[in-house]
């Protein structure tokens, strides 16, 4: 019975490990019972999970299992004939330069002064709670972003700016380029040759 567990716990670690969509999963660890450092914990009722305010817990939530209306998800999929959008296309609504995925719209965005004052507060109040937040900010936008999901002492003001910064992005239209219909039959053939990755 313990091999049992043991397999379908490797094959279940081995899932959200390969999960592009769970990049923000990847390498998550939980700290021992013991209070004697960190350990790789495949199933388990996670912090990210008690937020109180149901609301900023389900955006959080959302935000992480890649279910988010950013383009980075929105437009992955087909939508009213519109055809998939390759992954460097999907930009974002605001500064229409960077790929508008979760950490680019939390962590990087300059394109909207709202946000960007959100921003301020948010790595403000970081600055008095998270005392390795010195360490934190000069991490690339997707470790600082892994991190931030990570520290349970402050996981509920992540909750409540991914809340107020996802609610920004649903109030404007998402971007969608136009793509003539060669260039993308032309893509797509490249894709299913295997020269180029779309998801
Ligand atoms: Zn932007």
């Amino acid at each position: 019975m313990t091999s049992v567990r043991a397999a379908m716990r490797a094959q279940t670690q081995k899932e959200l490990d390969d999960n592009t969509k769970l990049y923000l999963l990847r390498n998550r660890l939980e700290p021992k019972k013991d209070g004697e450092g960190f350990t790789q914990v495949t199933f388990l009722l996670r912090h990210y999970l008690k937020v109180a305010n149901a609301a900023h817990r389900q955006s959080l939530t959302r935000l992480i299992l890649s279910c988010h209306p950013l383009a980075l998800e929105r437009l992955r999929h087909t939508e009213h004939r519109r055809p998939k959008i390759p992954r460097d296309m999907r930009l974002c609504r605001f500064c229409k330069v960077h790929i508008e995925s979760p950490e680019h719209a939390l962590l990087e965005c300059a394109g909207n002064e709202d946000i960007m004052a959100l921003r301020t507060e948010f790595t403000n109040k970081l600055e008095y709670e998270l005392p390795q937040w010195d360490l934190v900010k000069n991490l690339d936008p997707v470790n600082r972003l892994r991190t931030l999901i990570a520290e349970r002492d402050t996981i509920g003001l992540l909750a409540k700016f991914t809340h107020e910064v996802i609610a920004l992005y649903e109030a404007t239209p998402v971007l969608i380029p136009s793509l003539p219909l060669d260039w993308v039959i032309a893509r797509y053939e490249r894709s299913t040759s295997g020269n180029m990755i779309v998801s």
